[in-house]
């Protein structure tokens, strides 16, 4: 079996800052990209925009900054692997990392596997109903999509990323309703404002949707006033979910402890598990900053604990 110093789980901001740190530390760092069906870059490859990351004065487009990222990784020599890592045994020292295609072994192990976009069970959504074909969690994938184009779009949720899909999805739909089950945007106040203000954009206040309707495409959607007990049908070519993540730990199979929400649960101001070896980065561990630059942040703590932890173990 192959033996690492490090081996790093994830490709989003977390994953990718603590491989170039780890590099040039030396430490000759493996980044799996992959974690389960996880899309290669992070949440940030669905993101259109990127105006809050500093030094981009203009912004960024997520995607763009994500390659960016790969490629200061691995100019430092960070070995990157387009593999989803299947499941991990942290039960002893050293922890072994299982693909389909190769098991390794490992001192030390950043898990810095982000978050996935959830989604509601309801009539219409589901796999085998309207799902991907109108219904969907990723604006950005489907906007161009031409079922969806000069249609009435509904996107459910009332965060900044409500905000920001149903602003994205007015490039190709005649009208967005934001559907938002209570009277006030969790989003900030920017683009809290930027969606009032939008001309294709309304927003259907106290309101939850009640089923999805379509035949080959969604035609039809059922949203439910939840202070008049009114259901309303509209016509509707897609249904965008924008209600949060839950983050992507299904693969450690119960192995390190969480936190209540169900993030990897880490030291206060460290990136520490409860596993001596183990450290977490990004939105696995974090449920109330979610940032990118948080996310980058708390990558390259994480591969300094790394590198102390190592160096302290004698490697
Ligand atoms: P979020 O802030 O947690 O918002 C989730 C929204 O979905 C809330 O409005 C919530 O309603 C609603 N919701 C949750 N469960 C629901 C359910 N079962 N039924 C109906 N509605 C439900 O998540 P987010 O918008 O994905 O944002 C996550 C983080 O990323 C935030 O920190 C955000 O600021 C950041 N972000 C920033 C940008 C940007 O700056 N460009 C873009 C995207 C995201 P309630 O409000 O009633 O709880």
């Amino acid at each position: 079996m192959e033996k690492q110093q490090l081996i790093i789980i994830g490709s989003g901001p977390a994953g990718y800052t603590a491989a170039i740190y780890a590099a040039r530390a030396n430490l000759k760092p493996i980044l799996y990209t992959g974690f389960k069906a996880g899309l290669e870059g992070g949440q940030l490859m669905t993101t259109t925009d990127v105006e809050n990351y500093p030094g981009f004065p203009e912004g960024i487009l997520g995607p763009e900054m994500m390659m960016a990222f790969k490629q200061q990784a691995k100019r430092f020599g960070t070995d990157i692997r387009a593999e989803d890592v299947l499941s991990v045994n942290l039960k002893k020292a050293p922890f072994t990392v299982t693909t389909a295609d190769t098991t390794m072994e490992t001192k030390a192990l950043i898990i810095a596997t982000g978050a996935n976009a959830k989604r509601l069970d309801i009539p219409g959504t589901r796999e085998g109903e309207m799902w991907q074909k109108g219904d969907s969690s990723c604006a950005v994938c489907a906007g161009a999509a031409h079922i969806i184009r000069g249609k009435t779009l509904f996107v459910i949720g009332g965060g900044d990323s409500a905000v920001e899909e149903a602003i994205f999805l007015t490039k190709y739909a005649a009208k967005v309703y934001i559907v938002h089950r209570r009277d006030q945007l969790r989003a900030s106040k920017i683009m809290a404002e930027r969606a009032k203000n939008h001309p294709q954009i309304e927003i259907l206040w106290d309101s939850v949707l009640d089923s999805v309707a379509g035949d080959t495409v969604v035609s039809s959607v059922v949203v439910h006033n939840l202070k008049t007990n009114q259901q309303s049908s509209y016509p509707a070519g897609g249904v965008f979910f924008a209600i949060g993540h839950s983050p992507n730990v299904d693969f450690l199979q119960g192995q390190i402890p969480l936190t209540q929400s169900g993030y990897i649960s880490v030291e206060k101001g460290t990136s520490k598990t409860a596993i001596e070896g183990v450290f977490a980065a990004g939105d696995v561990q974090d449920d109330r900053y979610r940032q990118a630059v948080t996310a980058a942040g708390s990558g390259c703590m994480a591969a300094l604990d790394a590198e102390r932890f190592l160096s302290e173990s004698g490697v």
